[in-house]
């Protein structure tokens, strides 16, 4: 799988389409064609047992709700360490827990405007992150 910064997640035609999508610069969650329940990122299964879902396009731009400056981060964070995470709530309402580059942390206020960019690693992988805008 070639999406993130490691190995969490199996191969599947499903993460696939996530992928393909996030390199063209979209941001696709799912949902459920039972209860309507909207997952981002997406998952292929609902928390009401249905697994007929939907794709949906998500908003990319949002504000930030909450952030943590990681200095103790997982082995394969280390090399990027410090770093910002930051929970966001998109312009649909969906929320969204990301990497927030282009910005120090003092100069942080939640609320502040945020948007969702695609990126691919030095390993050729693709992650998601927030940038300030
Ligand atoms: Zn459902």
């Amino acid at each position: 799988m070639k999406f993130g910064y490691v190995s969490w997640l199996p191969e599947t035609d499903f993460m696939a389409r996530f992928v393909e999508e996030l390199e063209k610069n979209k941001l696709m969650g799912t949902r459920c064609k039972g209860c309507g329940a909207r997952y981002l990122p997406p998952r292929a299964h609902c928390r009401c047992g249905s697994v007929e879902m939907e794709w949906f396009e998500a908003s990319r731009k949002g504000k930030i709700l909450a952030y943590t400056l990681v200095t103790f981060p997982p082995e394969s964070m280390s090399k990027n360490s410090p770093y910002i995470m930051a929970v966001a709530e998109l312009e649909d309402g969906l929320r969204l827990l990301a990497q927030l580059t282009g910005v120090a942390v003092k100069n942080l206020k939640i609320g502040m405007s945020v948007r969702v960019t695609s990126h691919r690693t030095p390993e050729s992988r693709v992650v998601y992150r927030f940038e300030t805008s």
